[in-house]
């Protein structure tokens, strides 16, 4: 019998549902043609959600997440909701309490410049000639941006002070840590941990921990960088870094960072993820108002989130294997959205998933012996 796995899709807002779309198209290929099978089941999230049921989270939908193996995410948020009070808008009312609620420590994006694309980042040719790979690891639910006291304060009628925590426990850093070097393992086994050693007790116990973590992993190499050096080093020799082990702040910058060196968000995906490895995957992008319901935003980083879902929380790598490998020869092929090419030759997202889904197809008929009959 055909093993079964439930994923739960939430569309959003924005280009969320026109990407999602192209996602669908490759389930329905693997569906038809793997021996298993995905059950799908789609809710609201976000500024859909506020629009009919007043809250950016559902009961529902979370009700839904709980019972799924996955969660594949498009974005929330737009200007038709961002005057609301913040904390009931589409990011802080939707997205946020659900990675709190299913306890998202471990966040994952890939910064992966094809050689192919070598034109699109702003590096140049001769520091990017052979592509970029570097997955940033980034601790989630800690650190400065949840560490308390947080808050303001009134000096006199016009002055006030601020005031954020940073703050880790051993037990937070060595988890992520682990993630970090167990990833680094199945590639170029590199660890390189982010901190600011020099000045921040946070950063003191982050790097002894780290230290600590590593000797479990004799494989890999492990160096530790200061965040100011470490900014400078990607941008100067991105093809040293391997695996990048950061804090939450930390993270937020350097994985910014690193996309943009890749050229364009369009292509980023990223994974969310908790100790079950249970995750919710979603485009590094948001909603790009000024794209929705042009049909010209880049499918890639939502097809490529459904790739990780596979690789992560159903483990079915082969498949995930296949889906990278049709993205890549779909570009091979010449294909570009308007965010990926350097003339004016670009083709709709619509028509980028079919590309991707009909080179999916090719290639699972041209292995059907490994691929078809395998029981996954
Ligand atoms: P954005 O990521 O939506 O857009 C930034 C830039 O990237 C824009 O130029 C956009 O055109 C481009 N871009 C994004 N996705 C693309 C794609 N698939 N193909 C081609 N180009 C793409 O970020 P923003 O403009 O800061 O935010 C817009 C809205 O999205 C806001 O409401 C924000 O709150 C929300 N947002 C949501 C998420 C999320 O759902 N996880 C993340 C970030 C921002």
């Amino acid at each position: 019998m055909n093993k079964e796995y439930t994923i739960s899709v939430l569309p959003g807002d924005g280009i969320g549902p026109e990407i999602m779309l192209q996602a669908y198209k490759i389930l329905d290929i693997i569906n038809k043609n793997c021996m298993i099978k995905i059950n799908i089941h789609q809710y609201d999230i976000g500024g859909i959600a506020l629009d009919k049921y007043g809250t950016a989270l559902p009961q529902k939908t979370l009700d839904g997440c709980k019972k799924s193996d996955a969660i594949l995410f498009g974005s929330v948020g737009g200007p038709k909701w961002s005057s609301l009070p913040a904390n009931i808008q589409p990011e802080r009312g939707g997205l946020l309490p659900l990675r709190k609620f299913f306890n998202f420590f471990i966040n994952i994006r890939p910064a992966k410049l094809y050689k192919i694309l070598g034109y699109l980042s702003p590096l140049k040719n001769e520091i990017v000639k052979n592509g970029i790979d570097i997955i940033c690891v980034r601790e989630l639910i800690g650190g400065i941006y949840f560490g308390s006291p947080k808050g303001r304060k009134k000096i006199n009628s016009k002055n006030f002070y601020a005031f954020d925590t940073e703050t880790y426990s051993t037990y937070e850093i060595e988890r992520i840590a682990t993630i970090a070097f167990q990833l680094a393992s199945k590639r170029k086994n590199i660890v390189c941990s982010i901190d600011k050693a020099n000045v921040l007790e946070s950063s003191i116990l982050w790097r002894e921990v780290v230290t600590h973590v590593s000797k479990k992993f004799p494989n890999i190499k492990l160096t530790h960088l200061y965040i100011d050096n470490a900014i400078m080093q990607i941008i100067k020799k991105p093809n040293t870094f391997d695996v990048l082990l950061c804090s939450n702040l930390f993270g937020d910058i350097l994985s910014d960072e690193c996309a943009i060196l890749t050229g364009s968000i369009g292509m980023l995906p990223s994974a969310s993820l908790n100790d079950t490895l249970f995750g919710l995957y979603e485009p590094s992008g948001g909603s790009a108002p000024e794209l929705t319901g042009k049909n010209i935003a880049n499918p890639i980083a939502q097809i490529l989130s459904l790739a990780m879902l596979f690789r992560y929380s159903l483990k079915l790598n082969d498949i995930s294997n296949l889906i990278e490998l049709a993205v890549l020869k779909t570009l091979k092929d010449g294909y570009r959205t308007f965010d990926i090419t350097d003339n004016e030759n670009y083709i709709t997202t619509d028509m980028m998933g079919t590309k991707i889904s009909k080179k999916l197809l090719q290639m699972i008929r041209k292995n059907e012996k490994n691929i078809i009959s395998k029981n996954f």
